[in-house]
């Protein structure tokens, strides 16, 4: 057993990390955090430049073909700046390769993964109603009519992150009235720009420089050729698709940590309190100690669930407990790492502040912690919470 990475991959990890640390300035990110709701064009500009974009999307549409063990590498070091910058690239780079690439048609994949592979096209996952996240399958409304050559839609998306700027929104609708009701979702790509489209922004306390929105469709017309996989398939087909998000999701928990983690350690050595760093308190070594473990074991299952991923083995479960494990360290890790700076925890000019805001978004997104554990057992064999 290996547990290191092989040249390459530290090469990857070394230049994410020097490009990271140079373009993500906790200066920088504040500044986002205070004035944009997506990061700017320079900012993508930049990703575009060190071929973020590409790397996902497979070698024959133009990118490089990484697998999940190299996409988190990179990921993680954008984790441990911003987990709004990691959102927004994200939301393309995971969602929109793995809807495109597949579940998309020869032609689908031949228009859109070299323009994300350029950076030139952004998509977002619009799947929750407000009717209910956890409960879906029980909640989604939204229908698309059949008109022969295209879809009318109407009803409502909540909490869609990066909707706002992009280009197309993957939307799951309901197409089929009298099947049940895993057999009759069908997803749909809806550019944002089309007539009826209406976006509203709720204002939230996290991940400000990704925002994340209501979408309302009235009567929005799309083309029949705009739908994504198989008609009335898309419950299985999403489920398959958004599986490889807890791994993502699991390492913003782990880029929070790690975040956190170092900044306490640094200012327990140069803060003083009682004629001597506060570092020497056992209690607050003690915040430090669970830190670092809660770290270690966040990445290691982060980790294994991509490798799992990668070797085509089964990697649900190990991704669920990575994203629960990781998500409830970095919520530990904000509280805690807060009062290791005391009242200034809670300014705005130190970044665990924002670190602290941002580990809620991951409590419940995207699935909850609750049905996280509750999954894990249902899945071992007891009664389940959900039919
Ligand atoms: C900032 C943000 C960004 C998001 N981004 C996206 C996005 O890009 N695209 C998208 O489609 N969605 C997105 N979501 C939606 C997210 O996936 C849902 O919020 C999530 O699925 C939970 O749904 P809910 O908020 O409706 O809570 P509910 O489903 O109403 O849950 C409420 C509570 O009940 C509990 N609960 C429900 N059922 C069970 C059960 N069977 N067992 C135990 N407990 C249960 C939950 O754990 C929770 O504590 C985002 C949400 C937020 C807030």
């Amino acid at each position: 057993m290996d547990f290191s990475f092989n040249e390459d991959q530290e090469m990857l990890r070394k230049t994410f990390r020097k490009f990271c640390d140079k373009e993500l300035t906790y200066e920088y990110v504040r500044w986002m955090d205070e004035n944009v709701d997506f990061p700017p064009e320079e900012l993508w500009n930049k990703f575009v430049e060190i071929g973020l974009f590409s790397g996902p999307v497979p070698v024959e549409y133009g990118g490089l073909g990484m697998g999940q063990v190299d996409s988190m590498i990179i990921y993680e070091q954008i984790c441990r700046k911003s987990m709004s910058v990691a959102l927004a690239v994200g939301v393309t780079m995971g969602f929109g390769v793995r809807f495109i690439s597949e579940l998309g048609s020869v032609e689908q994949r031949q228009k859109y993964l070299p323009l994300i592979a350029e950076g030139k096209f952004k998509t977002c996952m619009a799947l929750t109603e407000p009717g209910g996240g956890t409960d879906i399958l029980g909640a989604l409304s939204t229908f698309a009519e059949d008109r022969g050559d295209r879809w009318v839609i109407n009803g409502q998306k909540v909490f869609i992150t990066g909707a706002h700027v992009a280009d197309s929104l993957i939307t799951v609708c309901k197409t089929e009235r009298d099947a049940p009701k895993s057999k009759s979702w069908t997803t749909i790509m809806v550019p944002r720009e089309t007539p009826g489209v209406t976006i509203r922004k709720i204002p939230k306390i996290c991940c400000h420089h990704c925002e994340s929105v209501e979408i309302f469709y009235e009567d929005v017309e799309v083309p029949k050729e705009n739908s994504i996989g198989t008609r009335g398939n898309a419950f299985q087909e999403i489920m398959t698709v958004l599986n490889p998000e807890r791994i993502a999701v699991a390492m913003m928990g782990v880029g929070i940590i790690a975040a956190i983690y170092e900044q306490c350690m640094q200012y327990v050595r140069e803060r003083n309190a009682f004629g001597g760093p506060i570092g020497r308190f056992q209690s607050l070594q003690n915040y430090l100690a669970d830190m670092y473990i809660n770290l270690e074991n966040s990445r290691n299952l982060t980790y294994k669930a991509a490798w799992l991923c990668d070797h085509g083995k089964p990697y649900h479960l190990e991704a669920t407990m990575a994203k629960l494990v990781a998500a409830e360290g970095a919520r530990h890790a904000g509280a805690f790492g807060s009062e290791i700076f005391g009242g200034y925890g809670i300014c705005n000019e130190y970044p665990v502040s924002m670190f602290l805001r941002d580990a809620y978004q991951i409590q419940f997104s995207p699935i909850s912690n609750e049905m996280s554990r509750n999954m894990l057992m249902q899945f071992q064999g007891l009664p389940k919470s959900w039919a």
